[in-house]
């Protein structure tokens, strides 16, 4: 397809987002990168719509690596059109499918990563989505749990399924959110559920030798909000000592998980990430930073089309102010 409205575009970008101390950092998040369309989740990023993603961006904007635009934006010196893209969580997939198409085009990303699930493990939702995809069943009673009941005869009824069953789950507290999913699992009648989901330490080893940066995104994924101060420093203190010993770096930036801020991290807790000795750290709030913003709380801002010129319009939207909120639920 040609790149025919592109000018355009960046001309928007370029007048939404001058250089200097003007400046309005974009910052994007992934989590997948697909090998071909689930069908479960037909807005996910697969390798065809994030190549086409990464021309659009490298045409529109200037990525820079995060660390180094977070200086910039702070020092007043961010040249027009800046974003960074950003990976959540530590899947398998940024490795073996993002990080080539990144390569190709010369692109910088920072992966924020949970480290208690790398190497086999996997998160509450994937669990919850993995149930549901390989049930057999033709419904999932989880009434008893106050998960409600589901059908699950088709695709449609199976992705209704995990968009009511994750955001009930995803608030409890830690070690009942794993029991719940685990009887979830059990009552799904799934099976052996996939334990390839997430990075292996050899492919964090390759992101990070590829020159790409490694962030924070505490050990077990918890909602930092619902923690006392001890347990919240503990589980982002764990997780970045756990990759700076892994990869003999100093791990520098930081993502709330979940990341919505007053919901899902306090503002004492952007203290404690700024005390373990954080650089800077990034939200899921939207919309894009700007000089006087908190280093310790960036917005950033979730992409899901996967058509071409609404991509860059919900950009342009997004440094405008106006961004509409992916309310999937699927991730972070
Ligand atoms: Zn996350």
């Amino acid at each position: 397809m040609p790149h025919f409205a592109n000018p355009l575009y960046r001309f928007l970008a370029g007048k939404l987002s001058p250089s200097g101390v003007s400046a309005r950092l974009s910052i994007l998040i992934y989590h997948r990168v697909l090998p071909q369309t689930d069908p479960l989740f037909p807005g996910e990023a697969t390798i065809d719509t994030f190549n086409a993603q990464m021309a659009l961006l490298k045409s529109m904007f200037n990525i820079l690596p995060l660390h180094e635009a977070a200086a910039r934006l702070k020092a007043g010196t961010l040249p027009a059109r800046s974003a960074c893209i950003t990976f959540d969580d530590g899947y398998a997939d940024n490795v073996t499918n993002a990080l080539p198409i990144l390569q190709k085009h010369g692109l910088h990303a920072t992966f924020f990563i949970a480290t208690s699930y790398l190497n086999g493990g996997r998160m509450f939702n994937d669990t919850v989505i993995e149930s549901v995809r390989c049930s057999n069943q033709e419904t999932l009673d989880l009434r008893d749990m106050n998960l409600g009941n589901h059908r699950l005869s088709s695709n449609a009824e199976r992705a209704a399924a995990i968009e009511d069953i994750l955001p009930k789950v995803k608030y409890l507290p830690l070690e009942i959110r794993q029991e719940t999913v685990a009887n979830i699992a059990r009552r799904a009648g799934a099976g052996n559920l996939p334990d390839d989901l997430m990075m292996t330490t050899a492919q964090l080893k390759t992101l990070h030798a590829a020159g790409m940066e490694i962030g924070g995104h505490t050990h077990r994924h918890p909602i930092l909000a619902n923690l006392n101060d001890a347990d919240a420093r503990n589980e982002i203190a764990v997780g970045k000592t756990w990759l700076e010993d892994t990869l003999g770096s100093r791990i520098r930036l930081f993502a709330y998980p979940n990341g919505k801020p007053g919901t899902d991290y306090l503002p004492d807790q952007a203290k404690i990430v700024r005390e373990l000795g954080f650089d800077a750290a990034v939200s899921t709030h939207p919309g894009i930073s700007i000089k006087s913003s908190d280093p310790f709380q960036l917005s950033r801002f979730t992409p899901w089309s996967n058509s071409r010129y609404s991509f860059a319009a919900q950009l342009i939207k997004n440094i405008h102010g106006a961004a509409t909120i992916n309310e999937s639920t699927r991730r972070h």
